[in-house]
């Protein structure tokens, strides 16, 4: 049984289709990407998810059961880090834990052994402001995984930083991955990122969105801080295909 299965998914906002016909399925331990376009509707499948906003049409469902009984929900790491200015980090950290109905105290110390291994060991008292752009995107993913949710929603983690930190933060979330095997949901536009990272991809067609192809990625990690294989690099080209006829255009 899926984890998490959406078919058929259709959503319309204000008279514009958004989502036309999506369908798609996340096994448990699983690292699936959604490839697409900007503004493709990969951000409104998480509004979905998160129940920010509600389908039209199919059907989407959680380990069997409808999404609006998802006990348990799915850890959420937003667009942009969304951590709050005014509150340190520790306070972001344990946020999620929190609003879940842990005590502080509590929270704090579930999050504190975690520290060193997110690079923040030392860091708890800043706010995030003083934090460079690559620990404050440590910062989120650590309050996103500290909640144990069984299922990781991720929406463009490592977008907004440098070519560089970029890659060693996905070098260093696909080594936690390697080890505790989150049921992960990445939406990414990134090519190389989607083949580093993921077992599965499906890639979006421009708005109105449906799945226009389903990539398995069969090669082996650690795939980051080495040569891309042959393998990887053609389904980076094969990807970049899809995408590229989607908008008529050629390399
Ligand atoms: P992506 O994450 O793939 O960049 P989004 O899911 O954020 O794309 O948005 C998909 C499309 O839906 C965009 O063209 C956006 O302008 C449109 N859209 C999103 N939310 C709304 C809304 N509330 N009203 C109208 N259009 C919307």
């Amino acid at each position: 049984m899926s984890v998490l299965d959406m078919r058929n998914v259709g959503l319309t906002i204000g008279g514009t289709a958004i989502l036309d016909d999506i369908s798609l399925h996340l096994a448990e331990g699983e690292f699936l990407s959604i490839l697409g376009p900007s503004g493709a509707g990969k951000s409104t499948i998480f509004r979905l998810l998160t129940g920010a906003a509600q389908h039209d049409s199919g059907t989407i469902t959680c380990n069997g059961q409808p999404l609006a009984t998802n006990q348990h929900g799915f850890g959420f790491m937003p667009q942009r880090d969304a951590l709050m200015p005014w509150r340190r980090i520790i306070d972001n950290l344990t946020l999620g834990l929190e609003v879940q109905g842990i005590r502080r105290k509590d929270a704090r110390a579930h999050v504190t052994p975690l520290l060193a291994d997110f690079g923040l060991d030392g860091f708890t008292d800043h706010y995030p402001a003083q934090l460079s752009g690559g620990m404050r995107q440590r910062a989120a993913l650590l309050r996103t995984i500290a909640q144990n949710r069984p299922v990781q929603l991720l929406d463009e983690p490592f977008g907004a930083l440098d070519a560089l930190t970029r890659t060693q933060m996905q070098a260093w979330f696909e080594k936690r991955w390697r080890t505790a095997r989150w049921t992960t949901l990445l939406v990414t536009h990134d090519v190389r990122e989607a083949v580093a990272l993921s077992d599965r991809i499906y890639v979006l067609s421009r708005r109105p969105a449906s799945v226009i192809a389903e990539v398995h990625v069969p090669a082996p990690r650690p795939r980051l801080g080495r040569p891309v294989s042959a393998d990887a690099h053609a389904i980076e080209a094969q990807l970049l295909e899809i995408l590229l006829n989607q908008t008529g255009e050629t390399l």
